[in-house]
């Protein structure tokens, strides 16, 4: 195999021991002489399959009894229109915009009623998330949305808001599951399943019971918070096979210890590849530094023209998707839960050799 390590921002790396038992299990799971991807989703096979994915999920992230958890479709960005449906009921919301992600939720929700900007840093070109402290929130809209890391511009909160006067709703698409986080202090928690969790295709949405209640009647059905709960997310055909690889996750993570055990590692596959880069001026990364994303470590060559060659090289290693995003250029490296360790140790001893050599 020449790829010996994945960088890319997703669809991403997945953990080799899920997708080797995904490989055993691929043409007659559990001898039901079929393969996953052909079984009706509600007959008595997918149904254990779904159930436990669902049980597993809720344990591994500790969500509370009075939320649900909706496996749907349409990317996180489908929610950046189905948030507004299912939640606005006529009056206001807020937005931070704290990168090129919430920026487009913000622009996306913008045709559906009364939006205001809570805080924002683009000014500053997103190289710090807006403080907790500073988003103006106003107690009559509907929510506030921000995004708890910016997969692009490599911006993380750590403290997660505690509002009590409107629900919090989250798009975590490129860092769930990287840590324990309090539900509770959420209304909803959305994210795209390929970058933490699995192949994609699946959207996993959680949201608070009490927050079912007010979708506009316009709200497609498939889109329903409401109609999808009642239905055990299966109004129509669920990603059945995304659905399974991502319960393959869930119990490897579980099986390593949990969020907090993951956490740990990610910690230090963190500090390993930004101390590095603190080490040296041909290196830099523009975040502020209690805002540097675990996930997503964008950084630059002091010669820009380096860029290029930095990225064919590190492919001649077999690292790929080092190529910063279109919209910032420079290099990225996603190390999301499935990266090991020794694939940042890699990334370090080649950027050690690159600037030696440059
Ligand atoms: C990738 C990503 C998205 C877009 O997800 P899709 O599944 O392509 O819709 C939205 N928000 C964040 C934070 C992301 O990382």
């Amino acid at each position: 195999m020449k790829c010996t390590y994945n960088f890319s921002a997703g669809p991403a790396v997945l953990p080799k021991s899920v997708m080797l038992r995904a490989q055993g299990e691929m043409i007659d799971w559990h001898d039901s002489g079929l393969s996953v991807m052909e079984m009706s989703h509600r007959g008595k096979h997918y149904m254990s399959i779904f159930e436990k994915v669902e049980s597993d999920f809720r344990s591994l992230f500790n969500v509370p009894k009075n939320y649900k958890v909706l496996f749907l479709q349409g990317g996180a960005i489908a929610q950046n229109s189905m948030v507004p449906l299912n939640l606005l009921n006529g009056k206001k919301a807020n937005y931070v915009v704290s990168g090129y992600w919430s920026k487009r939720t913000y622009q996306d929700a913008l045709p559906f009623g009364d939006m205001s900007i809570a805080a924002s840093s683009e000014s500053i070109g997103f190289a710090k998330a807006p403080d907790l402290n500073d988003w103006k929130i106003d107690p009559s809209a509907s929510y506030v949305h921000f995004c708890s890391n910016e997969t692009i511009h490599g911006v993380e909160y750590f403290d997660m808001p505690s509002i009590k006067t409107i629900p919090v709703v989250a798009d975590m698409s490129s860092h769930i599951l990287s840590r324990p986080v309090d539900i509770s202090q959420f209304g909803v928690i959305y994210a795209g399943a390929q970058k933490n969790i699995g192949p994609a295709g699946l959207t996993i949405v959680i949201v608070r019971d009490d927050l079912l209640e007010v979708a506009s009647p316009l709200t497609p059905s498939v889109f329903n918070w409401k109609t999808q709960a009642e239905n055990q997310s299966m109004i129509n055909t669920p990603t059945t096979y995304s659905i399974y690889m991502a319960g393959l996750v869930f119990e490897w993570l579980i099986e390593l210890g949990g969020l907090s055990a993951i956490e740990k590692q990610n910690i230090k596959k963190a500090e390993l590849l930004y101390n590095y880069i603190n080490s040296t001026d041909f290196y830099s990364n523009p975040i502020d530094i209690k805002n540097r994303s675990r996930m997503n470590v964008p950084f630059r060559i002091q010669n820009e023209d380096l860029h290029t060659s930095f990225v064919t090289g590190a492919e001649n290693l077999g690292m790929i998707g080092l190529k910063g995003h279109r919209l910032v250029g420079g290099i990225r490296a996603s190390i999301y839960n499935a990266m090991p360790i020794e694939g940042i140790q890699a990334l370090v001893d080649y950027m050690k050799d690159f600037e030696k050599s440059h």
